[in-house]
């Protein structure tokens, strides 16, 4: 598909593994450049090197999302070798599984950190950058928990409705300079992240890890896991012209998990 997003520049966050890797190729066989981020640096250079092999330009930054001046510096480096950002997509890795119980004063601010501020900060240091272009993406992987929120995800939960909410009360003023802001709400794709969730499951169980997954597929109704390049091609048509009308929304992509009308 031909989005019209040849030579943009898009951030994308943990995407060495996962659904940011997948959103990374995705955006890279429309012709975008990567600014690849994540914090190890052998997975950061294996994902690098194919990427460059789809024929774009790879930016890798070995840091941390939720440190100010990590964040601070994505922003610096990508402007001195691109001089331009495009589009935004916030990810990282998923807060602890638990119930509100299980949680300390400093898991909720790790959360919080993690999750919630990180973006809040990319936001923040990324748009004027983008309203100087008078175009801009900005993407949020949220989780399918902001729809119907899992009891075991209460960290998930909590701070991942603060990005619907942030979302929502800045779309108005964003799309004025042509930049959109949305959030993806995976359902179940096999990533390393699902597969700690499911070993979490079994121990509390005290089940095998095999007995959780098979338990998992047969209550999904695509009957299997999703693959992370459905999440990147989503992720590169809501960055597409095409998509300029759409903001504020939450897509979610779970293979008709969700039992919510909306
Ligand atoms: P993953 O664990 O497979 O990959 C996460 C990536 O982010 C890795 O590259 C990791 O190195 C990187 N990362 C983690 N913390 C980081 C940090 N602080 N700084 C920089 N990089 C960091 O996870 P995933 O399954 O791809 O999930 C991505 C996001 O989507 C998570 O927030 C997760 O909770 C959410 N999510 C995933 C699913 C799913 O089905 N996999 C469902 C709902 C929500």
């Amino acid at each position: 598909m031909n989005l019209g997003l040849k030579d943009k520049v898009a951030v994308v966050g943990g995407a060495s593994k996962g659904i940011g890797k997948g959103c990374a190729i995705s955006l890279a066989k429309e012709g975008v450049n990567i600014v690849l981020c994540a914090r190890n640096e052998e997975s950061l250079k294996k994902t690098a090197e194919e990427i460059r092999g789809i024929g774009v330009e790879v930016l890798t930054l070995c840091v941390d999302m939720s440190s100010l001046n990590d964040n601070n510096r994505i922003v610096e480096r990508t402007l001195l070798k691109f001089g331009r950002i495009d589009i935004l997509v916030n990810n990282s890795g998923g807060p602890m599984a638990g119930t509100f119980f299980d949680f300390k004063e400093n898991d909720w601010d790790k959360a919080h950190n993690s999750v919630l501020k990180y973006t809040m900060r990319m936001i923040s240091l990324v748009t004027p950058h983008m309203k100087k272009n008078n175009w801009g993406r900005i993407i949020n992987i949220t989780s399918l928990s902001v729809k119907e929120p899992a009891p075991t995800l209460i960290l998930s939960n909590i701070y991942r409705a603060g990005i619907t909410a942030l979302s929502k009360s800045i779309c108005k003023e964003l799309i004025k300079d042509n930049i959109t802001i949305n959030n993806i709400c995976p359902g179940a794709f096999k990533t390393d992240r699902a597969i700690e969730l499911m070993e979490k499951v079994a121990e509390n169980e005290n089940i095998t890890i095999e007995e959780v997954e098979e338990r998992s597929i047969k209550n999904l109704p695509l009957g299997r896991y999703q693959e992370v390049d459905e999440i990147g091609d989503l992720a590169a048509f809501i960055s597409s012209e095409s998509a300029r009308g759409i903001t504020g929304t939450n897509i979610q992509i779970d293979g008709g998990i969700s039992t919510s009308l909306i």
